[in-house]
């Protein structure tokens, strides 16, 4: 789970990381109010959604007037900004944050990421900050610092000493950059984050360390146990297709294709992806009904997957061990029983239960094509939906 800019900074400072004196704001007259609030004669109106890149997007505007802020927020709020990292349709601005503005000298980048492939949280710097961390490695890789942490004893304030004088930093800032380094390791690891990114983490004219921007993301599997984080979740940020789905215990991924894919397990998504794209089409998504999943919950899987606007034809794809294909059938059944299912639909189920499951889909009213094989679901789904496109066409 992503979290906002402002939610970031309210919790590494809580650990000790300085930020800027800032005030969140809904409207342009609270803006306003916010920039009154914090004094001074410079601010910064910061776009909050789920994204970084937004200087670039125009989603950062500088302001020296407290009616350049009024402007700037009444600019902003309501817009969809599009970043390159936000795809086409871009994000909704309904929040801003208003801070007051940094006098920077130099422009830090420090990282907090979860290295799979070492087990380990692994720390990465770099004096060159500002861009974002792929500009840095294609342009400087020299200037990268990384540090990974043994999980046994954690991160050691001779380590962060060690990454603090490896950026070039003075003597009279080693103690506050080794203050926010065990800060943001505190934080991802008390809070179970995945990543922690402070991009620009600043050298102030003052000679400050400053957090001027902050990203984290949560392991989704540990929000249970910590409510004070999932209380954070902002739906309007995310795919509502993915949280539709995540509302109901189901794991979806959107795509950009046609065909909708109803499957269990992410080995098999792959598999149907590869197939489908063989077979000269483009999978919509994938909804994975897990193990084990009840006639229920395939019928409110399906009905996810035929909730996309973008699905032209579904293809259900279940290789049952601890499923059992008598239980999808029925799912499936009590789905489209009730609907006029204007589109292709191709089953193919495979392992316990089969014969079962293959008797009730025979037995449904509705027309159900079935398959025995992947490859030759992925032919035949992919066969009707082009009949089916040419159909309407002509
Ligand atoms: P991002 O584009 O989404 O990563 O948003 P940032 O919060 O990182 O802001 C983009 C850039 O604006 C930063 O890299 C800074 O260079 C600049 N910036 C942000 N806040 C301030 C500020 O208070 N003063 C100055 N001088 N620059 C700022
Ligand atoms: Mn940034």
């Amino acid at each position: 789970m992503d979290i906002h800019e402002y939610q970031a900074k309210a919790l590494l400072s809580d650990f000790g990381v300085n930020i800027p004196q800032g005030g969140l704001a809904y409207s342009p007259e609270q803006a306003a109010y916010r920039a009154r609030e914090i004094g001074g004669d410079k601010w910064v109106v910061k776009a909050q959604i789920h994204s970084g890149a937004r200087g670039k997007a125009g989603g950062v505007v500088f302001c020296d007037k407290e009616q350049a802020v009024w402007d700037a927020a009444d600019e902003l709020l309501g817009k969809r900004l599009v970043t390159h990292q936000t795809g086409p349709k871009g994000k909704g601005v309904y929040r801003l944050y208003v801070e007051e503005a940094t006098h920077i000298r130099n422009e830090i980048y420090l990282g907090f990421v979860l290295d799979r492939s070492s087990d380990r949280i692994l720390v990465v710097a770099s004096a060159e900050g500002g861009m974002e961390i792929e500009e840095i490695s294609a342009n400087r890789p020299g200037s990268i610092v990384r540090m990974s942490v043994e999980p046994a004893v954690g991160m050691q304030a001779f380590q962060a000493r060690e990454i603090a004088f490896s950026l070039g930093l003075p003597g009279n800032l080693i103690n506050q950059m080794v203050k926010t380094i065990m800060g943001c390791y505190r934080a991802f690891r008390e809070l179970d984050a995945t990543m922690v990114e402070i991009n620009p983490l600043v050298v102030t004219e003052s000679d400050d360390i400053i957090a001027l921007d902050a990203k984290m993301t949560f392991d989704d599997n540990a929000l249970f146990r910590r409510p004070n984080i999932s209380e954070l979740r902002d739906k309007s940020q995310e795919d509502p297709r993915e949280t539709r789905a995540a509302d109901r215990g189901l794991s979806y991924v959107g795509l950009e294709g046609n065909i909708g894919c109803m499957i269990n397990g992410a080995g098999l998504a792959m598999a149907t992806m590869d197939m489908i794209s063989h077979a000269g089409g483009e999978p919509a998504n994938f909804l994975d009904i897990g193990g084990g999943a009840s006639p229920e919950r395939v019928a409110k899987a399906f009905n996810l997957v035929l909730a996309d606007e973008n699905v032209q034809a579904i293809l259900v794809n279940i290789f049952a061990g601890i499923n059992r294909c008598d239980w999808v059938a029925q799912g499936v059944v009590q789905a489209i029983e009730k609907i006029d299912l204007k589109i292709p639909l191709v089953v193919r189920l495979s392992g316990t239960n089969v014969e079962e499951g293959r008797r009730i889909l025979e037995q449904c009213r509705q027309k159900v094509i079935t398959a025995d094989t992947l490859a030759e679901a992925a032919e035949a789904v992919v066969g009707a939906w082009k009949k089916a496109q040419a159909g309407q066409r002509g």
